[in-house]
């Protein structure tokens, strides 16, 4: 509180609302500015906590941090990730309410770190009692384990999260946790079979090669050099001063133990990601459209050992695909870009299921198995907007999922702004704002939104590609005011847009998505011979993981948009019915680098965060809201008839201060228990007064 006021001209103010131009972004990004050369990373918008990565250590997470923050209110100290989770946990607590923390942001902003800070924030207050160690344990374990799987080395971040995640902490009624669960979205498996320059696979594939002791590395067949293999060493980059695989192997086989999973299991689970990597390493010649030979049978001979599967199945069903034709199943050869795409597909298809196995495990092992009520936090961790130089698929399936959080942000706010008012007695000051429920609709939409348009692709028989599918959104939705198209637009647009790309007008601003890949990726198809080989694997993992009824079922598997989109309703269904908090995390500059605030891209996010709207609908009725009895505390000094010693409640005493010090009627609102005050400069000028 202190300094929250006393600050104002040399760090900024510690909550944007405060900021007397707050519909200037100029003025927004110069206070971030300005606290970040401070190494003061975070400031508040209302109950909003912006962070700025400081991209080197900060003294400011030790346990005496930890500790100032407990149980202390949340505007009485400087702003903290600690103070976002401990005003949660307390308001679960109080409240019974079930809580969410939303952390966004860009790749490489600090949305992991600062989700891990609040997990330890957690483990550390929450309550102890008997019993809880071991959860509270898993719970702190799996991040390292899941990172190994999920995360990697790209050109933006060092350990860039490539899966979405949420986590739930269930509480018992003492507030101690028992148990946990975790759900993953969209692991971006193409890298398993392919890096950019620069970037690197998933971690564990360089941990177990650094780590793995001889005896074991023997075992798989794998020799100690990552740059013999290809599904590695395509991004030349292999080897990082910032990484250490070594000692993170041996992190990952701690936490492995942590989280209950069986030697067998290890076992099991390593010998897949040494498959993985021998798979990458088969070869085929074979003629222009005439049937692939493999020309290298070792790796093969090595995978069936792996993952216990005949040999011959393995070599058949790499090389061929069965088609049923009137009842008839023939085997017909595959072409070589049949095979590379084959064995490429298997490859992330036993990854991507591999991931979501090991999420599985380390939810059985968070399971709490008392039948008792419980309260909930839940922890988003969720890739941020994405706007490449070229974006495909990937791009367009994250900024849906944005689109949907953005909405969710727009509704609860106004809705939790809406039942402050109405709690405290004060009558509601509509807000005007924009909503993206029509990009949502034109992305989701049935019988026309682009996922619908795009299945309809993907199931046509015959000749559907990429660039029908782009036809076909032209002709449904090409007159849509948030979409794009180099046929539907006007001369000077159209300079801009290629033939094969549609550009879409999302809420943070343009996009445009190229179409090359989109029915490949939407489709996901994996030939069911490898498939059918996999599930007879006797290797625990991917025989479950390619369960025979899958196989079996007569059901054409839903498209990965139509999953994506499933996947996202019942996210919004869980956050729908917590209480949120929010987290936006902004990246400083585009090098990792400390020190270095650059404008430019500090103001994209600043767009695209949504921040100078939330800002404007935190502001658009009261900058300044505190219970009466913080108020009076703090000023209680500034009016004679309260002070040196003042009888009367809290409330009354404030209507005396603010009498004396004549604040306008309509500056002001006296609400059930909170005092409002509209403009910051009311706030400051009664600051001011004690100079007086
Ligand atoms: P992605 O979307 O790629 O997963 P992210 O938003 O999760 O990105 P992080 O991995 O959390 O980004 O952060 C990237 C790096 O920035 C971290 O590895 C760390 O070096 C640094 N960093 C982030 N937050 C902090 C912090 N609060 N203090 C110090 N360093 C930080
Ligand atoms: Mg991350």
């Amino acid at each position: 509180m202190e300094e929250e006021l006393h600050h104002r001209d040399h760090t900024g103010v510690q909550d944007f609302v405060l900021l007397e131009d707050f519909t200037n972004p100029d003025a927004f990004m110069e206070n971030l500015k300005k606290r970040f050369h401070e190494d003061l990373i975070y400031t508040y918008i209302g109950s909003v906590l912006v962070s700025v990565n400081p991209y080197h250590e900060l003294d400011i997470y030790n346990e005496k941090f930890i500790d100032s923050y407990r149980n202390v209110n949340f505007y009485e100290l400087p702003p903290h990730v600690f103070a976002i989770a401990d005003a949660s946990y307390r308001s679960m607590r109080g409240e019974n309410r079930d809580q969410c923390i939303l952390i966004s942001g860009e790749s490489g902003a600090g949305k992991t770190e600062a989700s891990k800070k609040i997990l330890q924030y957690i483990a550390a207050t929450s309550t102890h009692s008997k019993n809880v160690e071991v959860i509270r344990d898993r719970l702190l374990q799996s991040n390292p384990l899941l990172e190994a799987f999920g995360n990697a080395k790209t050109n933006r971040n060092d350990n860039s999260s490539r899966f979405g995640k949420y986590m739930d902490i269930q509480f018992d009624y003492k507030g101690a946790p028992i148990g946990g669960h975790i759900i993953n979205y969209l692991l971006e498996k193409s890298r398993v079979v392919h890096q950019a320059e620069g970037e690197r696979n998933f971690h564990i594939f360089y941990q177990l090669l650094e780590g793995a002791t001889p005896v074991v590395l023997s075992q798989l067949k794998l020799e100690n050099s990552s740059e013999k293999y290809y599904y590695l060493n395509q991004g030349h980059s292999n080897s990082l001063t910032s990484i250490d695989d070594r000692a993170n192997w041996r992190a990952v086989q701690h936490a492995l133990d942590v989280c209950n999973f069986s030697n067998q299991e290890q076992k099991d689970l390593f010998a897949i990601v040494a498959a993985v990597l021998h798979l990458g390493n088969v070869t085929f010649s074979g003629e222009d459209g005439g049937p692939a030979t493999i020309t290298n049978v070792e790796p093969v001979v090595v995978i069936s050992q792996l993952l216990g599967c005949e040999e011959e199945t393995l070599l058949l069903a790499l090389q061929h695909r069965t088609i049923e034709a009137k009842g008839d199943r023939v085997m017909s050869p595959l072409t070589l870009d049949q095979a590379l795409y084959a064995r490429d597909a298997l490859a992330k298809g036993v990854y991507d299921r591999l991931f979501t196995w090991i999420v599985t495990k380390v939810n059985d092992s968070l399971n709490s198995r008392k039948k008792q009520k419980h309260s909930l936090m839940g922890l988003l961790d969720i890739y941020g907007f994405e706007i490449f130089q070229v974006n495909c698929f990937e791009q367009f399936s994250i900024n849906y999922c944005n689109e949907k959080l953005q909405q969710l942000f727009i509704e609860l706010t106004l809705k939790s702004e809406q039942e402050e008012y109405q709690r405290e007695g004060i009558e509601w000051e509509p807000v005007q704002y924009f909503n993206n429920k029509i990009i949502c609709d034109l992305i989701e939409g049935k019988p026309s939104g682009i996922i619908a348009v795009l299945d309809e692709e993907c199931l046509r028989p015959g000749d559907a590609t990429d660039e029908t599918f782009l036809e076909k959104l032209t002709t449904t939705i090409g007159k849509h005011p948030h979409f794009v198209s180099h046929a539907t637009t006007d001369n000077t647009t159209r300079k801009t847009i290629g033939r094969d790309e549609f550009r879409m007008k999302h809420y943070a601003g343009d996009v445009t998505y190229n179409i090359k890949g989109f029915l490949d990726k939407n489709n996901d198809l994996l030939f069911r011979d490898l498939k059918e080989a996999m599930s007879k694997t006797k290797n625990i993992i991917t025989s479950q993981c390619f369960p025979v009824k899958e196989l079996d079922s007569k059901k054409r598997p839903d498209t990965a948009g139509t999953q994506f989109k499933a996947s996202l309703t019942r996210l919004m269904e869980i956050l729908v019915s917590k209480e949120p908090s929010y987290v936006r995390c902004i990246k400083p500059n585009d090098f990792k680098r400390a020190g270095q605030f650059d404008e430019r891209i500090v103001m994209h996010q600043i767009k695209y965060l949504g921040l100078m709207e939330n800002l404007r609908v935190r502001r658009a009725g009261f900058a300044y809201r505190r219970p009466y009895e913080v108020f009076f505390k703090r000023y209680k000094s500034l009016c004679p008839l309260t002070w040196p010693c003042y009888q009367g409640l809290p409330k009354e005493g404030v209507k005396e201060i603010v009498t004396h010090l004549h604040y306008k009627p309509e500056d002001f609102k006296m609400g059930k228990t909170k005092l409002f005050i509209r403009f910051p400069r009311v706030l400051f000028a009664t600051e001011d007064a004690f100079q007086l």
